[in-house]
């Protein structure tokens, strides 16, 4: 039996799987993930959270990133891994998606955006840092690119940032806690494209292992964890993922 058709049998057997993806499924959608060759930050320095706030500057450059769109992680589509993923989400197989990713793209596939838990946030919108208030990045770009203004709250005049985590930030609750409880209560953590380098987000895959659930990982090349994984398959999502969950 091949690794996918194993993939398959493990899907069709779980009761409630927990989808926990990373920047690689996102690779086939044209955004390059963290780590390998020609990758973000090889071509651009990460702006620390305690920079933005206290550096006038690097805020400004941190929003010319965001509205140049220079990051690449937002004006993609999501891809056959992407479907494959809100396949298990729309049969009820799978329970909710936990993503590192802040592309928006699971949301784009079609999972309902209750169902998504972005634990590093999300790169297609802003928030206040006081009040939390969300707002269009489309609005903040036209008074930023006309007069300069740095985005500030239009209700409590706070600091708007996007609503990504950055690094030196520290995580969301809110996310943090339901990733946990998804986690614990899973048959199968199903692991797409990430390294599982990145704590504490790499965190969950042993939490459901210990826990009793099965844990399987689909990554191009080896991960962290494979050693305690039931399943390692190596190939491209897309591919893999459309075999394992096909669309009929
Ligand atoms: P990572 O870059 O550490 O790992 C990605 C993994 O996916 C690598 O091991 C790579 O070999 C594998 N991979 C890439 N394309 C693949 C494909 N098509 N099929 C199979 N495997 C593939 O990413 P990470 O572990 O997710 O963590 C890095 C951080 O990067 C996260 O915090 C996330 O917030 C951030 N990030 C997000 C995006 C995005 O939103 N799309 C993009 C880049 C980075």
């Amino acid at each position: 039996m091949s690794d996918v058709e194993r993939l398959s049998q493990m899907i069709q057997a779980a009761r409630r799987i927990v989808v926990f993806t990373g920047a690689g499924i996102s690779t086939e959608s044209g955004i390059p993930d963290f780590r390998s060759p020609g990758g973000i930050w090889s071509r651009m320095q990460p702006i620390y959270f305690q920079e933005f706030l206290s550096d006038v500057e690097k805020r400004r450059e941190a929003w010319e990133r965001a509205f140049s769109g220079r990051a690449g992680w937002t004006g993609r589509s999501p891809n056959a891994g992407h479907f494959a993923v809100a396949r298990l989400v729309g049969a009820g197989k799978a329970s909710s998606v936990i993503t590192q990713n802040v592309d928006n793209l699971h949301q784009d596939s079609g999972v309902p955006a209750e169902k998504v838990i972005e634990l590093h946030g999300n790169a297609s919108y802003a928030a206040c840092l006081a009040c939390g208030l969300r707002h269009e990045l489309a609005e903040l770009k036209v008074r930023f690119e006309a007069g300069g203004e740095l985005p500030s709250c239009q209700q409590c005049g706070g600091v708007v940032k996007t609503a990504t985590i950055s690094f030196g930030q520290p995580m969301p609750e809110g996310p943090m806690a339901r990733a946990q409880e998804e986690t614990l209560a899973c048959d199968l953590f199903l692991v797409l494209g990430s390294s599982l380098v990145v704590y504490p987000a790499a965190s969950f895959p042993p939490m459901a292992k210990h826990r009793g659930a099965r844990l399987a990982i689909v990554n191009r090349e080896p991960t962290e964890q494979d050693a305690i994984a039931d399943l390692v398959v190596h190939g491209e999502i897309g591919p893999v993922m459309s075999a394992a969950v096909p669309a009929n």
